[in-house]
């Protein structure tokens, strides 16, 4: 199967209570194709500036990722800048520098045109239509977004939602974006602009899967240390879309074990800063936590 991402590789300087990390290696797409790269093979669509480091390439290279469709240009490469109080699940953006990403053209190599499955990651929603329309329609498109773009260039948005089949979303965004406080009622509402499947991500509690008749609920991990929620969201897309792609079947049973491989890889990934323990993982490790996850919900009929 091949499976392609679009979004961004950032530099991110981040404080969490329990420690601070300066211009460490983030970026949406990062996280997504490192979790992703688990479950199946990833092309890498973005742009880095001229400062970021040959390493950081080698490291993606390691996972396997394809870098071709990875554009260097002359100038900074992106720069995020967040905080977390001792309540993890909401990160305060202070500052976002979009850098190369402001005169993005994407690009998509000819070896990069049929994708079984493309994932949108959290990006102007100018550029996810951009990579969407250069490509032959795959067989699943999901994206991501947050509040950036949903309070700055909502339209567009909007406009990509509708060319969209499952879109991955937090919480907070997602009664953002549907101007609804009630969440059965926002997952409607944001189903009626394009996604039939729609996921809330809810941090500490679990995810939210809102299929076309159903609803299913997952737990998040109960973990003793949670270190920097950065990229939660993005490994849990990485290994939610990535096991899509490898089973290259999008059907109810599927997409509730995706949901499952989205929050074993979300809860890796919070154990440490920046990428540091996904860069540490072992297949076996994954397996092992799925099975953890059954165990936590599996409970018996009534007698
Ligand atoms: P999350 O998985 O939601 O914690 O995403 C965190 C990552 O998103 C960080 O590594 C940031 O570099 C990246 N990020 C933050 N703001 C933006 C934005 N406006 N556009 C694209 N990527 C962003």
């Amino acid at each position: 199967m091949s499976l392609l991402v679009v979004g961004s590789v950032a530099f991110d300087s981040v404080k969490t209570p329990f420690g601070v990390a300066e211009d460490v290696l983030g970026g949406s797409a990062t996280y997504f194709s490192t979790a992703a790269s688990y479950f199946t093979d990833v092309k890498l669509v973005a742009v880095v500036g001229d400062d970021f480091p040959e390493k950081h390439v080698s490291f993606l290279k390691s996972r396997k990722v394809d870098v071709e469709g990875l554009q260097r240009t002359a100038g900074k490469t992106f720069r995020w800048k967040g905080e977390y109080g001792y309540d993890l699940n909401e990160a305060k953006t202070l500052e976002t520098h979009l850098n190369v990403f402001e005169g993005f053209k994407p690009e998509v190599p000819e070896s990069y045109k049929k994708p079984d499955v493309l994932f949108l990651a959290n990006i102007d929603p100018v550029l996810q239509r951009e990579v969407l329309h250069q490509v032959e329609r795959p067989k699943l498109v999901a994206c991501d977004t947050m509040n950036f773009w949903i309070g700055g260039k909502r339209a567009e948005l909007v406009r990509t939602l509708a060319e969209v089949d499952i879109l991955l979303i937090n919480e907070g965004e997602a009664r953002e974006l549907a101007g609804e406080p009630n969440l059965v009622k926002a997952a409607k509402a944001i189903q009626g602009m394009g996604p039939s499947t729609l996921v809330i991500k809810r941090g500490e509690y679990g995810a939210l899967l809102f299929g076309t008749d159903y609803v299913f609920s997952a737990p998040a991990y109960p973990l003793e240390s949670v270190f920097d929620p950065t990229g939660a969201g993005d490994s849990f897309a990485g290994g939610f879309v990535g096991y899509l792609d490898n089973m290259h079947n999008f059907d109810e049973k599927s997409l509730k074990q995706a949901i499952i491989f989205g929050s074993v890889m979300a809860s890796f990934n919070v154990e440490d800063f920046s990428l540091n323990r996904m860069k540490s993982l072992d297949y076996k490790e994954i397996e092992s936590r799925y099975r953890e996850f059954r165990k936590l919900t599996l409970f018996d009929d009534i007698a």
